[in-house]
């Protein structure tokens, strides 16, 4: 995984331009079936690729907080919420709440989220890549195949599967 790892922001790079004009054809002309596609895709992808083997994702970006993620997170943490934010989070140029520093704070050595029950909405549904209507985040899924194996796998899959 570490060697994977450590080529995966120049193989997405070099496969950028092929990636785009894949997702701008998909978006074209969408398979009726596509949510099931990328369905069987994300599982069978998630069957091989154990994420605490990664933890990509933790160390390197970190998600975005909701309102209702901090105010759930801080509870779990008997934190008044704003007390959370000031200890924890920033504002970033998009005015959303983010990480002070990553590696995020809340993984452990073994690569654990020591918030996993309660943590963001964001960490729950990263790489994406069983949304519903999967073509419509096509800008997101480019930049997110620089950072996480499983999702470079998924569309190098789905490449070979929708011509
Ligand atoms: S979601 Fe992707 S980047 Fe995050 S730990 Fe799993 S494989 Fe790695
Ligand atoms: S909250 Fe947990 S899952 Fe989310 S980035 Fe931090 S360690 Fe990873």
């Amino acid at each position: 995984m570490d060697d994977f790892l450590k080529q995966l922001p120049k193989l997405a790079k070099d496969k950028h331009n092929e990636n785009k004009k894949f997702f701008d054809k998909l978006k074209k002309k969408t398979p009726k079936n596509l949510d099931y596609i990328m369905q069987d895709l994300h599982d069978e992808e998630f069957e091989r690729t154990d994420c605490l083997t990664c933890a990509n994702c933790c160390k390197t970006t970190g998600p975005l907080f909701t309102i209702a993620d901090v105010e759930r997170i801080a509870k779990h943490l008997r934190l008044k919420p704003q007390k959370f934010i000031e200890q924890y989070l920033r504002i970033d140029e998009d005015n959303d709440y983010v990480l002070q520093s990553v590696p995020c704070t809340f993984l452990d050595n073994d690569n654990y989220c020591m918030i996993y029950d309660v943590r963001p909405k964001a960490c729950r549904e990263f790489p994406h890549t069983d949304r519903k209507k999967f073509q419509q985040i096509s800008n997101l899924t480019l930049k997110n195949i620089a950072i996480c194996p499983a999702a470079y796998n998924i569309v190098e899959e789905m490449k070979k599967r929708i011509p």
